[in-house]
């Protein structure tokens, strides 16, 4: 039986989430406050936690921070509604999911399961991509330069990402929106142009002279490493 962890301190969301995933054959195993969080955490590593951001001591962030430094296991925040950075901010830290309240007691059984059946490799050491000091971390969708955190918007960072992932490889504007904007997107592919340019940008701005990105004449871009 999978046993998962609820960190939350308000009662009637606990008795709530613990009804549903009792009910779905989970485990299941209770703390009001952080430290009470941690503490059990440890001492009796769940298979799963849903974590509450705003607890009456620690935050969930300080949490889920202590946690993946310790641990792959996966972790869904919850969150209140309307707080989209809580949801950027938690892929960044770490978390697998989110789930914003107020929530169907079903949703969050099939979230449970759906990130229970997912591999756990997202945070290990390998799924780093280092180019000398540029590391980017495709799967919590962050970007650092020199240990610093680049700043760019999520859509720029997913470029970058897509491109890093895929080293000296050339790719046309087309191919490119398809893939970080999606098929279904209308826009001109100036917005591939100006992405690069930002990105550029940022990169140079933070120590990186040739800005990672090539260009190719006549057909697109390339994430340039030397070989
Ligand atoms: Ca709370």
């Amino acid at each position: 039986m999978k046993k998962i962890l609820i960190v939350e301190d308000e009662p009637t969301i606990m008795r709530v989430l613990k009804a549903y995933l009792t009910k779905n054959g989970y485990a299941i195993a209770e703390a009001e406050i952080g430290e009470q969080a941690l503490s059990s955490f440890t001492q009796s590593p769940p298979d799963l936690v849903l974590l509450d951001i705003m607890l009456p001591d620690l935050d969930g962030w300080s949490i889920l921070k202590t946690i993946r430094s310790q641990s792959t296991c996966p972790v869904i925040m919850l969150t209140a509604l309307g707080e989209v950075d809580h949801r950027l901010k938690g892929f960044k830290t770490g978390a697998d999911d989110y789930i914003t309240k107020p929530f169907i007691g079903e949703e969050v059984v099939a979230r449970v399961r759906a990130v229970l059946r997912r591999p756990q490799t997202v945070y290990q050491e390998e799924d780093i991509l280092k180019y000398g000091p540029l590391h980017l971390y495709p799967n919590s969708h962050y970007v650092t330069l020199n240990g610093k955190e680049i700043d760019l918007t999520p859509k720029d960072k997913s470029l970058l990402l897509f491109l890093g992932h895929h080293p000296n490889q050339n790719f046309t504007r087309d191919q490119l929106l398809d893939h970080v904007w999606g098929m279904d997107y209308e826009g001109s592919d100036r917005a591939v142009d100006l992405a690069v340019k930002r990105i550029r940008k940022a990169l140079k701005a933070n120590g990186l002279p040739n800005g990672a990105i090539k260009t190719i004449r006549g057909l697109g871009y390339q994430f340039h490493v030397e070989q």
